[in-house]
């Protein structure tokens, strides 16, 4: 079987197909309702009780029988006595006599007997007798046991992403938990000799460190957990130590995912290359632009191994190559019914050229308000400033060569 590299360039969909390949469906874990936001619905939800789970008033006002109030009206008003007084959460309703009202509240139990309420509004309020002005529909105001949802139905799928309503869907039908997928756990680990940590004094020659910080953000972003390493210098065995300490261990900890950055261009140096092929690891390019550098496999750890994706070193390389490979893998590992940004047709403010036979992901400004999208910054993938000012990524295929002014453009949403 030939390599990638003598294969010549993968596509981004062949790319981030073998990146995902590299992640299997995660498990499940039982979650306190406040700790399911945004995740994936493990089972199907069934409801435990009913919803309403018994008859009970839509409004503050005076269960009655409606036959009773028949013609009754502004100038004919009726006047019964008040048998019971009813506030929401009251368990022991007696049941209503003929020739009687309750005084009710909103949401309590309607009484046995009853069949109508009558807002408070269309009586004199009276609480020993009242006034009633108004001839009730029988069922008026009453809401119906199991109208919104019978016990033992299917409320929310397996797969459904959890958000406020359906989280308090969960609690109204008396569920304290729910099963989610698990989310992957991802090692971010920064390579390069000019790192230095933000907060240091910078030496002529050096850089701040900043993919590290910003992989593991977008890591917790998709949805994973990160943990992100301190960045080494291009040093193979510093390398190597570090992954054989932190991503062959067996416990709840261990990585579903390395992620690196830099050291797999084409330069000497190149240390992720170097310390990985060889060791289940390929590396090669990808017709795309910024991004082009990619790497992925399992990397044997000696008895055991770990997924891999090393993405290259410049800030705008690191993050793009991110939201093409990594980000929808990690949505798809953990059951997310959609892995990939939502993609709209924007049209060009300006014009762009784009290199033939690579994909381009240029960074842009979507004006939802007249459906246009201009580009921040130029190509360069080392502008992480106006990558900053970006919210979406103008995704300009591999043939286009030029684009127009007022010319449509698929536009990746990133701040959803
Ligand atoms: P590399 O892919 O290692 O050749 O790096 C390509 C470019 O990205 C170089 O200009 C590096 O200095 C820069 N770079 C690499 N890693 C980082 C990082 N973690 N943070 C900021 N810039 C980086
Ligand atoms: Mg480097």
């Amino acid at each position: 079987m030939s390599t990638w590299s003598e294969a010549g360039p993968r596509t981004v969909e062949q790319h981030a197909a073998a990146v995902a390949a590299l992640l299997g469906p995660t498990g499940t874990e039982t979650v306190p309702l406040a700790d399911a936001s945004g995740r994936v619905l493990a089972e199907d939800l069934s409801a435990g009780v009913a919803l309403p789970p018994f008859d009970n008033s839509a409004m503050d006002g005076y269960a009655v029988r409606a036959a009773e109030l028949a013609g009754a009206s502004e100038s004919a008003p009726v006047e019964l006595p008040v048998a019971a007084d009813l506030p929401a959460g009251r368990t022991d309703v007696p049941a209503l006599e003929p020739g009687t009202v309750a005084r009710i509240m909103t949401g309590a139990p309607v009484p046995e007997g009853a069949d109508a309420i009558v807002p408070v509004e269309r009586t004199d309020a009276g609480t020993e007798r009242v006034r009633i002005t108004a001839a009730p529909e029988p069922g008026a105001f009453v809401r119906r046991a199991g109208e919104d949802t019978t016990a033992g139905a299917v409320l929310l799928t397996a797969g459904t992403v959890l958000g406020a309503p359906q989280i308090g869907l969960a609690a109204a039908v008396g569920r304290p938990v729910l099963p989610v997928r698990r989310r992957p756990h991802v090692l971010v680990l920064s390579t390069g000799s000019e790192l230095v940590a933000p907060g240091e004094p910078l030496q002529p020659g050096q850089i701040y460190e900043s993919n590290g910080t910003m992989l593991a953000v977008a890591v917790r972003e998709a949805g994973a957990t990160a943990e992100l390493l301190s960045f080494v210098p291009d040093d193979v065995e510093r390398f190597r130590a570090v992954l054989a300490d932190r991503a062959s261990g067996t416990g709840p900890d261990r990585p579903d995912l390395v992620l690196t950055s830099g050291g797999v261009s084409a330069g000497a140096y190149e240390v992720v290359k170097d310390a990985m092929t060889g060791h289940g690891v390929e590396f090669g390019k990808v017709a795309m632009q910024p991004g082009g550098p990619q790497g992925c496999g399992r990397l044997d750890l000696g008895g055991t191994s770990v997924a891999v994706a090393t993405l290259p070193g410049n800030p705008v390389s690191s993050l793009v190559s991110f939201e093409a490979f990594v980000r929808p893998a990690l949505r798809a590992a953990m059951g997310h019914p959609a892995p990939a940004r939502p993609v709209v047709s924007a049209r060009l403010a300006g014009e762009l050229s784009s290199p033939a036979g690579k994909r381009q992901f240029r960074r842009g400004v979507l004006d939802a308000t007249t459906g246009t999208v201009a580009e921040v910054g130029t190509a360069g993938s080392h502008l992480i400033a106006a990558l900053a000012r970006a919210d979406c990524l103008i995704d300009l295929p591999a043939a286009t060569t030029s684009v127009a002014d007022g010319e449509p453009v698929a536009v990746w949403l990133l701040d959803t």
